[in-house]
Protein backbone atom coordinates (compact mmCIF):
# COMPACT_ATOMS: atom_id res chain seq x y z
CA UNK A 1 0.00 0.00 0.00
CA UNK A 2 2.92 2.65 1.10
CA UNK A 3 4.56 1.59 -2.11
CA UNK A 4 1.65 2.75 -4.61
CA UNK A 5 1.34 5.68 -2.22
CA UNK A 6 4.82 7.13 -2.01
CA UNK A 7 4.69 6.68 -6.15
CA UNK A 8 1.33 9.32 -6.23
CA UNK A 9 3.56 11.69 -4.22
CA UNK A 10 6.08 11.43 -6.92
CA UNK A 11 3.40 12.36 -9.36
CA UNK A 12 2.44 15.07 -7.10
CA UNK A 13 5.85 16.35 -7.56
CA UNK A 14 5.93 16.11 -11.23
CA UNK A 15 2.59 18.42 -11.29
CA UNK A 16 3.68 21.06 -8.79
CA UNK A 17 6.89 22.31 -10.11
CA UNK A 18 8.68 21.24 -6.70
CA UNK A 19 11.55 18.98 -6.28
CA UNK A 20 10.53 17.68 -2.54
CA UNK A 21 7.33 17.03 -0.73
CA UNK A 22 7.56 17.67 2.54
CA UNK A 23 4.86 15.85 5.09
CA UNK A 24 4.37 17.29 8.50
CA UNK A 25 0.47 16.06 8.45
CA UNK A 26 0.03 13.05 10.34
CA UNK A 27 -2.43 11.71 7.79
CA UNK A 28 -0.61 12.65 4.96
CA UNK A 29 2.96 11.44 6.49
CA UNK A 30 1.37 7.99 7.12
CA UNK A 31 -0.25 7.23 3.68
CA UNK A 32 3.04 7.93 1.96
CA UNK A 33 5.56 6.50 4.21
CA UNK A 34 2.91 3.83 6.62
CA UNK A 35 4.61 5.48 9.62
CA UNK A 36 1.93 6.08 12.08
CA UNK A 37 4.00 7.76 14.65
CA UNK A 38 2.63 11.61 15.87
CA UNK A 39 5.90 13.31 14.55
CA UNK A 40 8.66 13.24 12.17
CA UNK A 41 9.40 14.80 8.98
CA UNK A 42 9.01 12.51 5.76
CA UNK A 43 10.08 14.38 2.90
CA UNK A 44 9.75 12.58 -1.14
CA UNK A 45 12.34 13.38 -4.18
CA UNK A 46 11.76 12.31 -7.34
CA UNK A 47 14.51 9.46 -6.41
CA UNK A 48 14.30 9.11 -3.04
CA UNK A 49 11.79 9.43 0.41
CA UNK A 50 13.40 10.17 3.60
CA UNK A 51 11.54 10.44 7.45
CA UNK A 52 13.41 12.29 9.89
CA UNK A 53 12.43 11.13 13.49
CA UNK A 54 12.98 12.06 16.91
CA UNK A 55 14.86 8.82 19.67
CA UNK A 56 10.98 7.81 20.62
CA UNK A 57 10.55 6.27 17.02
CA UNK A 58 13.61 4.98 15.82
CA UNK A 59 12.51 1.42 15.69
CA UNK A 60 9.08 1.79 14.66
CA UNK A 61 10.07 4.13 11.52
CA UNK A 62 12.15 1.46 10.44
CA UNK A 63 9.44 -0.93 11.07
CA UNK A 64 6.42 0.72 9.39
CA UNK A 65 8.28 2.74 6.75
CA UNK A 66 10.63 0.49 5.05
CA UNK A 67 10.23 2.44 1.81
CA UNK A 68 12.16 5.76 3.23
CA UNK A 69 15.49 6.20 4.68
CA UNK A 70 14.89 6.63 8.28
CA UNK A 71 16.68 9.43 9.63
CA UNK A 72 18.03 9.40 13.47
CA UNK A 73 17.30 13.18 14.34
CA UNK A 74 17.52 12.80 18.41
CA UNK A 75 16.20 15.55 19.49
CA UNK A 76 16.38 17.58 16.31
CA UNK A 77 14.70 15.62 13.36
CA UNK A 78 14.77 18.65 11.12
CA UNK A 79 18.62 19.17 11.27
CA UNK A 80 18.82 15.65 10.60
CA UNK A 81 16.84 16.03 7.59
CA UNK A 82 18.54 19.31 6.42
CA UNK A 83 22.00 17.23 6.61
CA UNK A 84 20.74 14.69 4.69
CA UNK A 85 19.62 17.10 1.91
CA UNK A 86 23.32 18.79 1.86
CA UNK A 87 24.51 18.73 -1.58
CA UNK A 88 21.53 17.35 -3.34
CA UNK A 89 19.74 19.37 -6.08
CA UNK A 90 16.85 19.54 -4.22
CA UNK A 91 15.62 23.52 -4.46
CA UNK A 92 12.17 23.67 -4.15
CA UNK A 93 10.66 21.84 -0.99
CA UNK A 94 6.63 21.87 -1.10
CA UNK A 95 5.07 22.13 2.19
CA UNK A 96 1.51 21.67 3.63
CA UNK A 97 0.01 25.46 3.59
CA UNK A 98 -2.84 24.34 5.16
CA UNK A 99 -1.54 22.69 8.24
CA UNK A 100 2.09 23.96 9.45
CA UNK A 101 1.91 26.87 11.68
CA UNK A 102 3.43 30.22 10.57
CA UNK A 103 6.19 29.62 13.67
CA UNK A 104 7.09 25.99 12.00
CA UNK A 105 7.38 27.22 8.79
CA UNK A 106 9.73 30.06 9.45
CA UNK A 107 12.18 27.74 11.61
CA UNK A 108 12.33 24.79 8.95
CA UNK A 109 12.85 27.83 6.40
CA UNK A 110 16.00 28.45 8.32
CA UNK A 111 16.81 24.95 8.81
CA UNK A 112 16.52 23.97 4.78
CA UNK A 113 18.41 27.50 3.53
CA UNK A 114 18.97 27.45 0.94
CA UNK A 115 16.22 25.45 -0.05
CA UNK A 116 12.77 26.93 -0.80
CA UNK A 117 9.91 26.42 1.13
CA UNK A 118 6.94 26.55 -1.24
CA UNK A 119 3.50 26.89 -0.14
CA UNK A 120 0.77 24.14 -1.03
CA UNK A 121 -2.56 24.20 -0.09
CA UNK A 122 -4.28 20.96 -2.45
CA UNK A 123 -1.60 18.32 -0.43
CA UNK A 124 -4.20 16.35 1.05
CA UNK A 125 -6.23 15.73 -2.03
CA UNK A 126 -3.61 12.93 -2.49
CA UNK A 127 -5.48 11.21 0.06
CA UNK A 128 -9.18 11.37 -1.70
CA UNK A 129 -9.28 8.22 -4.10
CA UNK A 130 -8.90 5.60 -1.79
CA UNK A 131 -7.39 1.85 -2.65
CA UNK A 132 -8.96 -1.34 -2.26
CA UNK A 133 -6.83 -2.12 1.34
CA UNK A 134 -8.29 1.52 2.17
CA UNK A 135 -11.84 0.92 1.15
CA UNK A 136 -11.68 -2.69 3.00
CA UNK A 137 -10.92 -0.38 6.30
CA UNK A 138 -13.54 2.05 5.97
CA UNK A 139 -15.77 -0.63 5.41
CA UNK A 140 -15.16 -2.37 8.51
CA UNK A 141 -15.13 0.72 10.70
CA UNK A 142 -18.94 1.35 9.10
CA UNK A 143 -20.04 -2.35 10.23
CA UNK A 144 -18.76 -1.50 13.36
CA UNK A 145 -20.59 1.82 13.62
CA UNK A 146 -24.10 0.23 12.41
CA UNK A 147 -23.47 -2.93 14.63
CA UNK A 148 -23.24 -0.01 17.76
CA UNK A 149 -26.37 1.78 16.35
CA UNK A 150 -28.13 -1.46 16.56
CA UNK A 151 -26.96 -2.42 19.40
CA UNK A 152 -27.53 1.48 21.19
CA UNK A 153 -31.45 1.14 20.78
CA UNK A 154 -31.34 -1.16 24.01
CA UNK A 155 -29.87 1.46 25.69
CA UNK A 156 -32.14 4.38 24.43
CA UNK A 157 -34.97 4.82 26.93
CA UNK A 158 -36.49 7.77 29.50
CA UNK A 159 -33.83 9.08 31.82
CA UNK A 160 -30.94 7.96 30.23
CA UNK A 161 -27.96 10.45 29.91
CA UNK A 162 -26.64 11.57 26.48
CA UNK A 163 -22.87 10.82 27.86
CA UNK A 164 -23.89 7.81 29.40
CA UNK A 165 -25.38 6.98 25.42
CA UNK A 166 -22.11 8.07 24.52
CA UNK A 167 -20.05 6.01 26.77
CA UNK A 168 -22.06 2.57 25.32
CA UNK A 169 -21.64 3.70 22.07
CA UNK A 170 -17.44 3.86 22.38
CA UNK A 171 -16.90 0.79 24.72
CA UNK A 172 -19.29 -1.12 22.26
CA UNK A 173 -16.87 0.08 19.25
CA UNK A 174 -13.66 -0.67 20.93
CA UNK A 175 -15.07 -3.91 21.36
CA UNK A 176 -15.99 -5.01 18.44
CA UNK A 177 -12.96 -3.85 17.10
CA UNK A 178 -12.52 -0.41 16.72
CA UNK A 179 -8.70 0.78 17.80
CA UNK A 180 -10.56 4.23 19.17
CA UNK A 181 -13.64 6.47 18.46
CA UNK A 182 -13.41 8.78 15.20
CA UNK A 183 -14.68 11.79 17.57
CA UNK A 184 -16.47 13.02 20.23
CA UNK A 185 -19.63 11.30 19.99
CA UNK A 186 -22.65 13.59 19.31
CA UNK A 187 -25.65 12.29 21.26
CA UNK A 188 -28.25 15.38 20.95
CA UNK A 189 -31.91 15.07 22.42
CA UNK A 190 -34.42 16.81 22.31
CA UNK A 191 -34.29 20.67 21.30
CA UNK A 192 -30.51 19.96 21.66
CA UNK A 193 -30.70 17.87 18.89
CA UNK A 194 -31.32 21.23 16.85
CA UNK A 195 -27.47 21.52 17.84
CA UNK A 196 -25.85 19.76 14.57
CA UNK A 197 -22.58 19.04 16.49
CA UNK A 198 -24.37 18.59 19.98
CA UNK A 199 -21.45 16.56 22.24
CA UNK A 200 -23.24 14.14 24.84
CA UNK A 201 -24.38 16.45 28.24
CA UNK A 202 -25.82 15.46 31.22
CA UNK A 203 -29.22 15.67 29.73
CA UNK A 204 -31.44 13.00 30.67
CA UNK A 205 -33.61 11.56 27.56
CA UNK A 206 -37.21 12.53 27.92
CA UNK A 207 -40.04 10.65 26.24
CA UNK A 208 -41.12 12.38 22.43
CA UNK A 209 -37.40 13.47 22.24
CA UNK A 210 -35.84 13.24 18.97
CA UNK A 211 -32.23 11.90 19.70
CA UNK A 212 -29.40 12.66 17.13
CA UNK A 213 -26.45 10.44 16.99
CA UNK A 214 -23.46 11.16 15.21
CA UNK A 215 -20.71 8.79 15.52
CA UNK A 216 -17.79 6.70 14.20
CA UNK A 217 -15.55 4.06 14.54
CA UNK A 218 -11.60 3.76 14.02
CA UNK A 219 -10.39 0.49 12.41
CA UNK A 220 -6.81 0.79 10.73
CA UNK A 221 -6.40 3.86 11.01
CA UNK A 222 -9.42 4.65 8.66
CA UNK A 223 -12.76 6.30 9.84
CA UNK A 224 -16.70 5.84 9.57
CA UNK A 225 -19.12 8.35 10.37
CA UNK A 226 -22.56 7.90 10.75
CA UNK A 227 -25.81 9.96 11.85
CA UNK A 228 -29.33 8.07 13.32
CA UNK A 229 -32.25 10.21 14.45
CA UNK A 230 -35.07 8.16 16.72
CA UNK A 231 -37.51 9.02 18.60
CA UNK A 232 -37.99 7.66 22.19
CA UNK A 233 -42.03 6.75 22.53
CA UNK A 234 -44.63 8.00 19.74
CA UNK A 235 -43.37 9.75 17.26
CA UNK A 236 -45.75 13.16 16.71
CA UNK A 237 -46.75 13.46 12.94
CA UNK A 238 -44.40 16.28 12.44
CA UNK A 239 -41.51 14.29 13.70
CA UNK A 240 -42.24 11.66 10.96
CA UNK A 241 -42.86 14.46 8.27
CA UNK A 242 -39.12 15.92 8.75
CA UNK A 243 -37.77 12.42 9.01
CA UNK A 244 -39.20 11.81 5.30
CA UNK A 245 -38.36 15.10 4.02
CA UNK A 246 -34.62 14.52 4.93
CA UNK A 247 -35.20 10.77 3.84
CA UNK A 248 -35.73 12.01 0.47
CA UNK A 249 -32.85 14.66 0.39
CA UNK A 250 -30.77 11.89 1.16
CA UNK A 251 -32.40 9.23 -1.48
CA UNK A 252 -32.04 12.22 -4.19
CA UNK A 253 -28.13 13.14 -3.26
CA UNK A 254 -27.28 9.01 -3.66
CA UNK A 255 -28.82 8.80 -6.31
CA UNK A 256 -26.61 11.72 -8.00
CA UNK A 257 -23.61 10.36 -6.09
CA UNK A 258 -21.55 8.35 -9.20
CA UNK A 259 -17.96 8.96 -10.70
CA UNK A 260 -18.33 12.29 -13.46
CA UNK A 261 -20.83 14.17 -10.88
CA UNK A 262 -19.82 17.08 -9.14
CA UNK A 263 -19.77 17.87 -5.42
CA UNK A 264 -22.11 20.70 -6.05
CA UNK A 265 -24.12 18.30 -8.54
CA UNK A 266 -24.82 15.69 -5.65
CA UNK A 267 -25.21 18.73 -2.64
CA UNK A 268 -27.60 20.32 -4.63
CA UNK A 269 -29.95 17.04 -5.46
CA UNK A 270 -30.67 16.79 -1.90
CA UNK A 271 -29.91 20.48 -1.00
CA UNK A 272 -32.91 21.25 -3.36
CA UNK A 273 -35.51 18.71 -1.86
CA UNK A 274 -35.08 20.13 1.05
CA UNK A 275 -35.76 24.14 -0.24
CA UNK A 276 -38.81 23.28 -2.49
CA UNK A 277 -40.16 22.20 0.93
CA UNK A 278 -39.49 25.28 2.59
CA UNK A 279 -36.61 23.90 4.71
CA UNK A 280 -33.64 25.43 3.45
CA UNK A 281 -32.81 27.93 6.15
CA UNK A 282 -33.19 24.90 8.70
CA UNK A 283 -29.87 22.95 6.41
CA UNK A 284 -27.05 24.93 7.15
CA UNK A 285 -24.07 22.72 6.49
CA UNK A 286 -22.88 21.13 3.67
CA UNK A 287 -24.07 17.59 2.41
CA UNK A 288 -21.03 16.12 3.07
CA UNK A 289 -17.48 15.28 3.01
CA UNK A 290 -14.69 12.68 2.21
CA UNK A 291 -13.44 10.15 5.10
CA UNK A 292 -10.41 8.22 5.16
CA UNK A 293 -7.48 8.63 7.63
CA UNK A 294 -9.21 11.60 8.66
CA UNK A 295 -13.05 11.94 9.66
CA UNK A 296 -13.20 15.05 7.52
CA UNK A 297 -11.00 15.45 4.63
CA UNK A 298 -12.03 15.95 0.87
CA UNK A 299 -13.87 16.45 -1.00
CA UNK A 300 -16.14 18.51 0.98
CA UNK A 301 -19.88 18.13 -1.22
CA UNK A 302 -20.99 21.35 -0.92
CA UNK A 303 -22.86 24.26 -2.68
CA UNK A 304 -19.16 26.12 -3.06
CA UNK A 305 -17.06 22.70 -4.57
CA UNK A 306 -16.55 21.83 -8.13
CA UNK A 307 -14.93 18.78 -7.80
CA UNK A 308 -15.81 15.92 -10.10
CA UNK A 309 -16.20 12.77 -8.25
CA UNK A 310 -13.63 10.01 -8.65
CA UNK A 311 -14.28 5.96 -8.35
CA UNK A 312 -12.42 5.07 -5.10
CA UNK A 313 -13.52 8.60 -3.49
CA UNK A 314 -15.52 7.57 -0.20
CA UNK A 315 -17.85 10.58 1.37
CA UNK A 316 -20.84 11.05 3.80
CA UNK A 317 -24.06 12.08 2.24
CA UNK A 318 -25.56 13.58 5.59
CA UNK A 319 -28.13 16.12 4.70
CA UNK A 320 -30.19 17.60 8.07
CA UNK A 321 -33.06 19.64 9.35
CA UNK A 322 -32.09 22.32 12.72
CA UNK A 323 -35.21 24.37 14.01
CA UNK A 324 -34.26 25.73 17.03
CA UNK A 325 -36.64 25.07 20.26
CA UNK A 326 -37.63 22.21 18.65
CA UNK A 327 -35.33 20.04 17.59
CA UNK A 328 -33.41 18.22 14.07
CA UNK A 329 -32.84 15.28 11.81
CA UNK A 330 -29.99 14.76 10.26
CA UNK A 331 -29.39 10.94 8.58
CA UNK A 332 -25.84 10.32 7.60
CA UNK A 333 -24.41 7.69 5.47
CA UNK A 334 -20.75 6.51 4.28
CA UNK A 335 -20.66 5.35 0.24
CA UNK A 336 -17.89 4.70 -1.94
CA UNK A 337 -18.29 6.48 -5.34
CA UNK A 338 -18.23 4.02 -8.22
CA UNK A 339 -18.00 4.40 -12.25
CA UNK A 340 -21.82 4.32 -12.74
CA UNK A 341 -23.13 4.86 -9.07
CA UNK A 342 -22.15 4.45 -5.56
CA UNK A 343 -21.89 1.24 -3.22
CA UNK A 344 -23.57 2.34 0.02
CA UNK A 345 -21.31 1.23 3.31
CA UNK A 346 -24.16 1.70 5.86
CA UNK A 347 -27.63 2.11 5.41
CA UNK A 348 -30.06 4.51 7.85
CA UNK A 349 -33.34 3.28 8.17
CA UNK A 350 -35.93 4.74 5.65
CA UNK A 351 -38.69 5.16 8.58
CA UNK A 352 -38.12 7.22 11.55
CA UNK A 353 -37.27 4.37 14.53
CA UNK A 354 -39.10 4.85 17.87
CA UNK A 355 -37.51 3.07 20.93
CA UNK A 356 -40.29 1.89 23.05
CA UNK A 357 -40.82 4.15 26.22
ZN1 LIG B 1 -21.13 12.56 11.36
ZN1 LIG C 1 -19.97 13.68 8.71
Amino acid sequence: MARDHLDRARGYLASHDVDALLLLRPENRRYVTGFTGTAGLALVTRDDAFLAVDFRYYEQAELQAPGCRVLRGGTDPPGALAEALRGRNVRRIGFEAEFVPYAQVERLREKLAPADLVPLSDVDRLRWVKDPEEIAAVTRAAEIAEAAFAFILGALRPGVRERDVALELEVFMRRAGAERIAFDSVVASGPRSALPHGRATDRGVEEGDLVTLDFGAVYEGYTSDITRTVVVGEATARQRELYALVWEAHERALAATRAGATTREVDAAGRAVIDAAGYGDAFGHALGHGIGLDVHEGPPLSPRDETVLEPGMVVTIEPGIYIPGWGGIRIEDDVVVTADGCRVLTRAPAELVTVPR
